[in-house]
């Protein structure tokens, strides 16, 4: 007997991702965005380069995928043009030959001016042109937010596990490989489809009180692995949302998939019960404080260098990147700015205009500049920056030009364009070596990677912006209440969970 060979998948790779701050006066643009379509879409995963076994187990297409930095809303018209390019791609595949999945990389928490939930509205229309037998998979970040309809419409979500996101990759081989298989299984079982379970967690924290890094987030999330192997389970996740927009859909989620209803419905009720019942425990990642507390720590510090996070404005989150609060505060301090002050890295403010005024100049020239709150004076104004003109260079792929004043024992990083100095080599390229420095200052929250392993020492600066920590200073109205911490609960939640049809 001869079982036949069921037809190689055929699957679609299509997606936008941003992550954005409602509070942010920043709109992302067609310039914030790279885009991918085609073979250079596919090339974009490093599990599907060719001859891998995943790239052999379908036959992937590109269909056009939009991604930027987090920022704040985007224009309607940009989402409707990427949209468009999504959903007109996509039918012409299904109509030249049925496609059997979808991959959908996306990351959840994207606002678009004048709309909610955005994700949700672009599966609805993806699956307004393949229809409802086609498994739609969708790799997320744990920042993201789960909405009804995004859940009724998405077969295989999933996210990342770790925050700082170190298993991106990981994560996204993980959701190409279920929705090959599972698009295998429907293949030989006859339409067979996974089955999933949501349960909503009334809490809302920002990401830097839920790093994977430390308790309780650890041990919660390492506890998916364990779901994930049992009977009947296919995947598990946990969305922590994002804090910074103002939604229905701003919460936590659970969802877990698999292929037994029941079991599917445990495991997430269980996994929500887990988180509800730690809530208490999330504090931040790092030691907060202000902004003064966190210089009177650097100066004092006999190991350097010494990180001080600016993460009111870090647009890692959704900052707009021009939030002047904190270098206008640093430039009032004479123990940074005098004669023989120590070497202090701040970045960074964008401002296309002064860096032109700055192209005026030679470097060594003394120069007088007002930059920053072009886009974002919410929290304060332009800073007038009076300095020696270290650098100016050219060809950052997001940053543009890029100038280093030096005000005392200041470098003061002025970019043309919206930058996040999130890493080591963003200031090695300025010929800022990180080590010598006594403090960083940087619009980040949490460390990533390179800049934690070299950071002596850290206060996590509780400063003001779009992306603030305290998040009841920003005023939620939308969001589902109660909700912790916003609110005092009389009782536990109703943590049952949705499951699909
Ligand atoms: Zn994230």
């Amino acid at each position: 007997m001869t079982l036949s060979t069921p037809r190689r998948p055929r699957i679609a790779i299509a997606g936008m991702a941003i992550e954005s701050s409602a509070y942010a006066a920043h709109r992302a643009d067609h310039r914030d965005f790279h885009t991918s379509t085609g073979d250079a879409l596919v090339a974009r995963y490093p599990f599907l380069a060719p001859a891998s076994p995943l790239r052999e187990a379908a036959e992937w297409l590109g269909v056009f995928y939009a991604r930027s930095i987090p920022g704040g809303a985007v224009r309607t018209e940009v989402y409707e043009d990427y949209c468009e390019r999504i959903v007109t791609g996509l039918a012409a595949l299904h109509a030249e030959r049925p496609l059997d999945g979808i991959y959908l990389d996306v990351h959840g928490a994207m606002s678009v001016v004048g709309m909610d939930d955005a994700e949700g509205d672009l599966v609805t229309r993806v699956r307004g042109v393949v229809g409802t037998d086609v498994l739609i998979g969708a790799t997320m970040d744990l920042h993201g937010n789960i909405s009804p309809r995004f859940f009724d419409q998405v077969d295989l979500p999933t996210c990342y596990r770790l925050a700082p996101h170190e298993d991106a990759w990981e994560t996204r081989e993980r959701a190409a490989r279920n929705l090959v298989a599972q698009v295998r299984v429907a293949q030989l079982r006859d339409g067979a489809r996974p089955v999933r379970a949501w349960v909503k967690v009334p809490i809302l924290l920002p990401g830097e009180k839920t790093s994977t890094r430390v308790e309780p987030a650890r041990s919660l999330y390492a506890s998916l692995a364990d779901v994930e192997r049992r009977a009947g389970v296919l995947d598990a996740s946990i969305w922590i949302g994002y804090a910074w927009a103002d939604e229905p859909r701003c919460h936590a989620s659970v969802i877990v998939t698999g292929h037994e209803a029941d079991v599917v419905r445990a495991e997430a009720e269980g996994i929500a019960r887990h988180l509800w019942s730690v809530r208490e425990d999330f504090t931040f990642v790092g030691p907060p404080g202000t902004l003064a507390d966190g210089v009177a720590a650097a100066l004092a510090a006999t190991e350097t260098p010494y990180l001080v996070s600016d993460s009111g404005d870090n647009p890692g989150a959704g900052g707009s990147g021009d939030v002047t609060w904190t270098l206008t505060r640093l430039l009032g301090m004479p123990e940074l700015t005098g004669e023989d002050a120590p070497l202090v890295y701040v970045a960074s403010i964008f401002d296309a205009a002064a860096i032109e005024e700055l192209a005026r100049h030679a470097v060594g020239d003394e120069v007088v500049v007002v930059a920053g709150a072009r886009v974002d004076n919410r929290v304060s104004g332009p800073v007038r920056i009076a300095g020696t003109l270290l650098s100016l260079t050219a060809g950052d792929p997001h940053a543009g030009r890029i100038a280093v004043i030096a005000v005392g024992g200041l470098r003061v990083i002025v970019t043309e364009f919206r930058k996040a100095f999130h890493a080591a080599g963003d200031f090695r390229a300025l010929g800022l070596e990180p080590t010598e420095a006594r403090a960083i200052v940087t619009k980040i929250g949490y460390l990533e990677p390179t800049l934690y392993d070299l950071a002596r020492g850290w206060t996590l600066a509780l400063t003001p912006g779009p992306v603030d920590q305290d998040l009841e200073r920003l005023g939620h109205e939308r969001i589902a209440r109660p909700m912790f911490p916003f609110d005092a609960f009389d009782a536990d939640p109703d943590l049952t969970a949705r499951v699909s049809a």
